[in-house]
C-alpha cells in the first residue's frame, strides 16, 4: 500500500513540475532582419576587447597616481574618468550588437577573462600621457579597421554587403571622440613639458592642481 501512495505522489509530482519549468526555448523569431556580415562582427568583437584593455590600461594608470609614493591625485583623477570611457565604448559597441541582433547565442566571447594591463609603472606624468596618446593612436586605428572591413563588399564572406549604418556611427561618433581626445592630450603634453622645463618637478606639481581644478 505504501508503495503504490508513494509511486502516486512521485507521478504526480513529476507531471507538476513538467508544467512549472521555466525553460520557454528558443522563440522562433524570423532572421531575415539580422543583416550584420560574418568579417564586420569578428571586429566588432575585437573592438571590445580593444576597449575593455584600454579600460583596463587606464585603471592601472589611475592607480599608479594614486599611490601615496607618487601622489598625484589630478593625473590620477584623469586616468580614472578615461578608465570609465573607455569601458562606455565596449558597453556601446555591445549595445550596438545588440540592436542588430548580433548577441542572441552566446555572449561568452565578448569579454575575456585575461586582460592584464602591459604597463603597470610610468617614471613621470607626462611619461604615462604620452603612453596615453599611443594607447590612442592604436585605438583609432583598430576603429579605422573596423570600419575598412565593414564596407568591404569585396570581402570574400561579406556577400557584397556594406554596412553603411555601422560604418557612419563609427566614423561620426567613434572617430570624432577619438581625434578630439587625441588633440587633448597633445594639448596636456605640450603645457606639461614645458612646465617641467621652467620649473622642473614644481612644473608636474603645479600641472597635476590644474587637472585637479579642471576635471
Ligand atoms: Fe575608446
Amino acid at each position: 500500500m505504501k508503495v503504490i501512495i508513494f509511486v502516486v505522489i512521485f507521478a504526480t509530482f513529476t507531471a507538476l513540475s513538467a508544467d512549472l519549468q521555466c525553460e520557454h526555448g528558443t522563440p522562433d523569431i524570423p532572421k531575415d532582419w539580422v543583416d550584420m556580415v560574418t568579417p564586420c562582427v569578428s571586429k566588432m568583437r575585437a573592438q571590445i576587447q580593444t576597449e575593455l584593455k584600454a579600460s583596463i590600461q587606464y585603471l592601472a594608470m589611475g592607480a599608479h597616481f594614486s599611490k601615496d609614493t607618487i601622489n598625484r591625485p589630478g593625473f590620477a583623477k584623469l586616468f580614472f574618468q578615461a578608465a570609465s570611457e573607455e569601458r562606455q565604448h565596449a558597453l556601446k559597441l555591445i549595445a550596438y550588437l545588440l540592436m542588430r541582433g548580433e548577441l542572441t547565442s552566446n555572449v561568452s566571447k565578448l569579454i575575456k577573462t585575461t586582460i592584464i594591463p602591459p604597463v603597470v609603472s610610468w617614471t613621470s606624468g607626462v611619461d604615462a600621457l604620452k603612453d596615453a596618446l599611443r594607447l590612442e593612436a592604436t585605438v583609432t586605428k583598430n576603429i579605422r579597421d573596423v570600419i575598412k572591413k565593414c564596407e568591404d563588399p569585396e570581402d570574400p564572406k561579406a556577400n557584397g554587403y556594406n554596412d553603411y549604418h555601422l560604418v557612419d556611427y563609427l566614423t561620426g561618433e567613434f572617430l570624432e571622440e577619438q581625434y578630439k581626445g587625441q588633440r587633448d592630450l597633445a594639448g596636456k603634453i605640450s603645457n606639461l613639458e614645458k612646465m617641467m622645463k621652467d620649473h622642473k618637478a614644481l612644473g608636474e606639481f603645479m600641472f597635476d592642481k590644474k587637472l585637479l581644478e579642471e576635471l
